[in-house]
């Protein structure tokens, strides 16, 4: 059997608008589901042909192809060819099947038993900005936050009608959302359809506004959400939880809740991509002699040793003292810069002993082949 001209199936012209053709589908969907008619064998196959031209016209770059090589410019892409199952269709176009209590479709398609895939009109997204401080970054955290969401109206549960009661079926156009107005012209009688003025093309209507949302089918709620924050995000990325935006009007599924990430500087530590940096300042003769000092890390104050004759410039490293990585490779380190303090001041008896040690040899610099140049550390640690 040769394959029908989609437009033909869907009954609209080839100019048709994104709208029309929705609306063509639906009508068509609606006439023929299979469940409706039981009785003819041929609904499902009409049914299937209607899918398969809504899903060429309802996509741009498809319909594209299709209004410049017919069939043949669509065909290879996977689809067409009958091959579509009533799974894919109601997992492809859920949306205008779903839309639960206050969708037209609802009481076509709510019972039927084919809920699995089913996807309905969806709510718009929420945004929010989440501070993080690095100990919470380097570790992960769960975050408490209180945020502003439109949810379900409690008094209705969010179908927009007094106590929640059914919907009722516009009588203008009869549940289709669309009027069809036939015009006589030299030409002959011409069909003309637009959008229900009644319904606003929604098939339904509240007949009684639920009070307490004025027939929104929504209220504005404050919730406390609780975040769950891998470890290693980074300033400017972007977290996302589905189900936790806003729900539509009358019905649907709520969006996202966009969480971006913001980093608060430590007052000591600095963020290099996985690995923390120190700059820890010495003094000369801990730097001469040695010394045990202290350095604060993410997990607390750590004990360190510097070694006797421990040049400025020094860079040590605690292994695995930064942040956890975000795909899981491990963990950063962190980098403590040794920097040798020079006293801006000294009495007249520090001046005294300086004075002795100025002509000491020890005291005259003799940099060898092993001391190492800044670049050279930070080839080191950096490669
Ligand atoms: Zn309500
Ligand atoms: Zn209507």
């Amino acid at each position: 059997m040769a394959k029908r001209d989609y437009y033909e199936v869907l009954g609209v012209e080839k100019g048709a608008g994104a709208d029309e053709i929705k609306k063509a589908y639906r009508k068509i969907a609606i006439k023929f589901h299979p469940d409706k008619n039981p009785d003819d064998p041929t609904a499902e196959d009409k049914f299937k042909e209607a899918a398969e031209a809504y899903e060429v016209l309802s996509d741009q770059d498809k319909r594209a192809r299709y209004d410049r090589f017919g069939h043949q410019g669509v065909n290879g892409g996977g689809f067409g060819g009958g091959g579509m199952n009533m799974e894919d269709i109601f997992s492809q176009f859920g949306d205008i099947f779903g839309g639960g209590q206050g969708s037209p479709f609802g009481d076509f398609f709510g019972g039927g038993g084919r809920s699995g895939g089913r996807r309905v009109r969806k709510g718009s997204n929420l945004r929010i900005k989440l501070k993080l401080n690095l100990e919470e970054v380097a570790n992960g955290v769960e975050k408490k936050i209180k945020v502003k969401r439109y949810v379900a109206c409690n008094v209705c549960s969010g179908n927009g009608s007094k106590n929640g009661a059914a919907l009722q079926t516009c009588t203008t156009c009869q549940g289709s959302g669309q009027v069809r107005k036939v015009v006589n012209t030299m030409l002959g009688q011409m069909v003309s359809t637009s959008t229900c003025p009644t319904c606003d093309g929604e098939g339904q209507k509240v007949s009684q506004k639920c009070e307490a949302c004025h027939g929104e089918g929504r209220e504005l709620k404050e919730e406390v959400i609780s975040i769950n924050v891998p470890a290693g995000v980074a300033d400017g990325m972007q977290l996302s939880m589905s189900g936790k935006g806003n729900v539509p009007e009358r019905g649907g599924v709520a969006g996202d809740l966009l969480i971006q990430i913001e980093e608060e500087p430590h007052p000591f530590l600095k963020r290099d991509g996985n690995n923390v940096v120190f700059d820890q300042y010495i003094s000369f003769v801990d730097a001469a002699l040695g010394a045990n000092i202290e350095v604060p890390t993410i997990e607390g104050k750590v004990k360190i040793k510097i070694d006797p004759g421990t040049q400025g410039g020094k860079i040590l490293r605690l292994r695995g003292k930064g942040v956890k990585d975000i795909n899981g490779y491990g963990k950063g380190d962190q980098l403590i810069h040794i920097n040798v303090w020079t006293p801006k001041h000294v009495s007249n008896e520090e001046r005294a002993m300086l004075e002795k040690l100025r002509t000491s040899d020890n005291f005259t610099p003799h940099p060898g082949k092993h001391e190492k140049g800044f670049f050279e550390k930070m080839k080191e640690y950096f490669a």
